[in-house]
C-alpha cells in the first residue's frame, strides 16, 4: 500500500505523524511510503534520514493523493480537494466534532480518529490522547517555571532560604499525574483534586497530597465513578463543595495546573475568577483545558495574560512544542493502529467485531458512522 505523509499545514502544528524509526518499519512491512518534503522540519528529523529509511519525498499532492494517508490533525479543506474518494486517513479528527467528521465523509474517505480508542489495556500502545497528554503534563510544568518568579525547590543558601512552591493539579488523569511527577521532581509540595476515586491512590503514589471532596450521597458515588475510565459531569452540589476547597487550596498556592476534562463537552469550569483575584501576586495558572473553554474563565485560549498580578497561562496544543518526542510516539501509536487495520497482504482489512476499529472509524467509505 502506498502510504503518505503530507506536511500538517495548520498553525502551530509541529508535530509529524512518522519518524525516519517508523518508517522504516512501514517499509519493512512492505508499504511505500511518500512523504511530502520537509514534513519533519518542524519536529527536527531530516529528509535525508527518511529517504534513507526508505521513504520517496514528494510534494503535497502526492502525499495526500496517496491510499492512506497518515496526518497528525484533521485535513482542511484544501488538503481535503486533494484527497480522492476512498482514500483511508488515520489520525486526531477530532470525534465528537460531527460538522468537522462530515467534511471527511463528504469528502468520500475511510477515516480513524484515534482520540476515540477505547481506555483498555489492548489499546494502550495505540493510545494517543494518552501519549500527547502525558507531554503536556510535563510541558505545563516547565511553563509555569517560566512564568513564575520564584524557583521550586525549597533552597538554602548563605543569603536565606527560599521556600519551596506549592502547586495545586486539578484533574489527576493522563496530564495531571504527570504536572504532579514533574512538579515533584522539581522539588515543589503539590496537591491535586479529581472527581474519580480511583485518583487518590495515584495521586499519592506520586508523593502528592490529595484535595478530599467527601461524596455525600450515592448519586455522587455513583457519577464520580465515570464512564470507560472517563469523568462525568460532577451534580452541583459536589462541585460547589469542590469550588470552595478549591478556593481555600489556590489562595495558598503558588502555581495551579488545571487538566480536568469530560469527552464531548465543556471543560468544569473549577477556578472562579474570584478565587485568581484572591491569589497571591506572581501566581501562575496553566489551563491545559483552555481548548475546550478552560477550567478558569479568565484564560485565553493561545495567550499568557496577566491578572491583578496572576499569569495565566492559555497556550494551547503542548505537546507541539515537545513536537520531537510528540511525533515519535504519535507516530508509534499509529504503527500499532494500522496493525489492527492491514492484513498479512498489506490490504486493508477492518475486522467486524474489534472494539477498538468500532469506536475510532468515524466514516467508511464516505458514509458518517457518527451523529450528535
Ligand atoms: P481526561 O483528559 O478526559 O480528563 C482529565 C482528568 O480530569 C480526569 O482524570 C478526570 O477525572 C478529571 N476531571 C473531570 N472533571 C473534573 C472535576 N470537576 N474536578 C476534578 N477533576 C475532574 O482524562 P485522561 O487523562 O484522558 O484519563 C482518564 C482516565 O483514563 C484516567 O483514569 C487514566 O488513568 C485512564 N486511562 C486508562 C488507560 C488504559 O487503561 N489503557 C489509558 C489512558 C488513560
Amino acid at each position: 500500500m502506498q502510504i503518505g505523509i503530507p506536511r500538517e499545514t495548520l498553525a502551530g502544528e509541529t508535530r509529524v505523524a512518522a519518524t525516519p524509526d517508523t518508517v522504516k518499519k512501514l517499509m519493512a512491512a512492505g508499504h511505500q511510503v511518500l512523504i511530502e518534503r520537509q514534513a519533519g522540519y518542524a519536529a527536527r528529523y531530516r529528509d535525508a534520514d527518511y529517504e534513507a529509511a526508505g521513504a520517496t519525498l514528494g510534494d503535497a499532492a502526492q502525499a495526500l493523493g496517496s491510499a492512506l494517508v497518515l496526518k497528525v490533525r484533521r485535513p482542511t479543506p484544501a488538503e481535503l480537494s486533494a484527497m480522492s474518494a476512498g482514500t483511508v486517513l488515520l489520525g486526531m479528527l477530532d470525534p465528537f466534532d460531527i460538522d468537522g467528521l462530515k467534511t471527511l465523509a463528504d469528502a468520500g474517505l475511510t477515516a480513524f480518529a484515534l482520540e476515540a480508542a477505547p481506555r483498555t489495556t489492548r489499546a494502550q500502545s495505540l493510545d494517543v490522547l494518552s501519549s500527547q497528554a502525558n507531554l503536556a503534563g510535563y510541558k505545563s510544568v516547565l511553563l509555569a517555571t517560566q512564568y513564575y518568579g520564584r524557583i521550586f525547590p525549597m533552597m538554602m543558601t548563605a543569603a536565606g532560604t527560599l521556600k519551596a512552591a506549592r502547586v495545586v493539579v486539578l484533574g489527576a488523569g493522563v496530564a495531571g499525574l504527570q504536572a504532579i511527577a514533574t512538579a515533584r521532581r522539581l522539588g515543589a509540595v503539590v496537591e491535586a483534586s479529581d472527581v474519580r476515586p480511583a485518583a487518590r491512590e495515584q495521586v499519592e503514589s506520586l508523593g502528592g497530597k490529595f484535595i478530599d471532596v467527601p461524596y455525600e450521597t450515592d448519586e455522587e458515588r455513583e457519577i464520580a465513578q465515570g464512564t470507560g475510565g472517563y469523568a462525568r459531569p460532577m451534580p452541583a452540589a459536589w462541585m460547589a463543595r469542590q469550588a470552595e476547597l478549591v478556593a481555600q487550596r489556590c489562595k495558598q498556592a503558588d502555581i495551579v495546573i488545571t487538566t480536568a476534562l469530560i469527552p464531548g463537552r465543556p471543560a468544569p469550569v473549577l477556578i472562579q475568577p474570584e478565587t485568581v483575584e484572591a491569589m497571591k501576586p506572581g501566581s501562575v495558572v496553566v489551563d491545559l483545558a483552555v481548548e475546550r473553554g478552560g477550567n478558569c474563565p479568565l484564560s485565553v485560549a493561545g495567550e499568557v495574560i496577566d491578572h491583578n498580578g496572576v499569569t495565566l497561562v492559555g497556550l494551547t496544543n503542548l505537546p507541539a512544542l515537545l513536537a520531537t518526542d510528540a511525533s515519535a510516539l504519535y507516530a508509534r501509536n499509529l504503527l500499532d493502529f494500522l496493525k489492527l487495520i492491514i492484513n498479512a497482504e498489506g490490504q486493508l482489512a477492518l475486522p467486524a467485531d474489534d472494539d477498538i476499529i468500532k469506536a475510532c472509524l468515524v466514516c467508511q467509505d464516505g458514509t458518517l458512522l457518527r451523529s450528535a
